[in-house]
């Protein structure tokens, strides 16, 4: 099927309040404008140089999502025009990314990386860390970010009751950081979980944002 097809299908299988990442990397500006032309807005990409070399080049109403690995030397590049950074994985990131947002005089997106996979190369904050960097309210001392939610990744393997173990642990740290008294739950909405592979699982454990390349794009 067409990346336009494709588009469609998707949006009109995700249950309403899950938005739906295209996560465009590795892929064209052709490519990406097929998915725009079928409605898509929300682009995520995971590298810095790409992004930077994409975004003038297509509509100024895209949404870009940075879902990579960031270095905080690279941070300087995507802040004047990113919407959403959704790999927070340390603290001196989420510093910076805010003094960037602060030079730039705007307020940058965020989510919180969390580890959940098996996986050793995955990143993020491990559950125990995460809850304790939101117990002592060390985000919301940040001026120029909204502290949006939660990311991660399960583990790749076709074990799906290990995936939904995974999602299921990430849920429930969502809810409880949530629920603290010193969360802004206006802001502190979207958990990030499910790629093409297993973003119906993620949705069944309550995502309510999935990032999809492969399932889009063919490639
Ligand atoms: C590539 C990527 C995706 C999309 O993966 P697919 O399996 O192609 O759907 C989602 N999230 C992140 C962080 C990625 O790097």
């Amino acid at each position: 099927m067409s990346v336009y097809d494709n588009i469609i299908r998707l949006r009109a299988s995700l249950p309403d309040g899950v938005k739906l990442v295209a996560v465009s990397k590795f892929q064209s500006e052709a490519a990406i404008m097929e998915a725009y032309n079928a409605g898509q807005r929300i682009f995520g990409e995971n590298r810095v140089q790409e992004l930077s070399g994409k975004k003038p080049k297509l509509p100024d109403d895209i949404e870009w999502h940075f879902v990579g690995t960031l270095q905080t030397n690279k941070v300087k590049y995507i802040a004047p025009f990113v919407s959403m950074i959704q790999s927070v994985d340390t603290l001196r990131l989420m510093e910076e990314i805010n003094r960037h947002a602060g030079i730039c005089n705007r307020i940058i997106r965020v989510l919180v990386e969390v580890h959940i996979a098996a996986e050793e190369s995955k990143h993020g904050f491990s559950p125990d860390e995460c809850r304790t960097l939101f117990q002592e309210g060390q985000p919301s001392k940040f001026k120029n970010i909204h502290i949006c939610g939660l990311m991660g990744m399960a583990t790749f393997t076709s074990d799906s009751e290990a995936v939904r173990r995974e999602f299921r642990t990430l849920r429930r740290l969502f809810d409880d950081i949530r629920s603290m008294p010193t969360t802004d739950q206006s802001l502190f909405a979207s958990l990030s979980m499910g790629m093409s592979d297993d973003y119906q699982l993620a949705i069944e454990e309550g995502s309510t944002m999935v990032r999809i390349g492969t399932a889009i794009f063919n490639s």
